[in-house]
């Protein structure tokens, strides 16, 4: 299997990095502690999927919940990457949905398990198109809004983040070696919820620069 695309560039996913709780008032809602240092797990390739896609909800979950997220594509390989020099290793941005089985990653938080089967199952990280970063004005400023059927559950800027785009690259790139075609999703804000069959949910990067529409089958 070839792996998939990033919509918009010409070049293939490599890894998913999905970072936890970076935005306050999610941390909140999620009654967890305000991290001290960016929290760091991966998706599979399998969750990669794209606009209009329809989603098949997992038999294994009875509460699969949408989390909005702003998406940074590597463009350039780094390890070890300086605050100075991260953004320039950026490609450009999307939207995307870090669907989570809460029921799974629940259990899995109380028994001090990894996420990997809540966060993991096929099409649980549909994205958006990328607007390159020539594109966007200010990376620090970028607005993101999920409607679900219509009506608006989650809204965050970029400028709310606990730990900014440059400190996660840099973070990132101490553990792992960044290489072109990695995505950071960078966190949700406040607002997540759950989806049932027959959901259209909708997320918006600048106020539909770049659009990302999924339904729940
Ligand atoms: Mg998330």
């Amino acid at each position: 299997m070839q792996n998939p695309k990033i919509p918009g560039f010409d070049i293939p996913v490599h890894n998913i990095y999905c970072i936890g709780r970076n935005y306050e008032q999610h941390v909140k809602e999620m009654g967890s502690p305000i991290p001290k240092m960016p929290l760091v797990f991966v998706k599979p390739l399998g969750t990669i999927c794209y606009n209009d896609t329809t989603i098949s909800l997992p038999i294994q979950s009875n509460d699969v919940h949408f989390e909005a997220e702003v998406v940074v594509a590597i463009s350039k390989s780094g390890k070890n990457i300086s605050h100075g020099s991260a953004m320039d290793h950026i490609a450009g941005y999307g939207v995307g949905i870090d669907l989570t089985a809460r029921d799974i990653q629940k259990l899995a938080k109380k028994q001090g398990h990894p996420w990997s089967i809540a966060k993991g199952f096929d099409d649980f990280a549909p994205i958006s198109e990328f607007s390159p970063v020539s594109e966007i004005e200010n990376p620090d400023n970028m607005d993101i809004k999920l409607f679900q059927n219509g009506f608006v559950k989650q809204h965050g800027n970029t400028s709310e983040m606990i730990f900014p785009i440059p400190n996660l690259i840099t973070f990132l790139s101490k553990i792992y070696t960044l290489h072109p075609g990695d995505l950071i999703f960078t966190g949700t804000p406040e607002g997540v919820g759950p989806v049932s069959s027959g959901d259209k949910l909708e997320v918006l990067l600048n106020n539909g620069v770049k659009s990302l529409t999924v339904n729940i089958g």
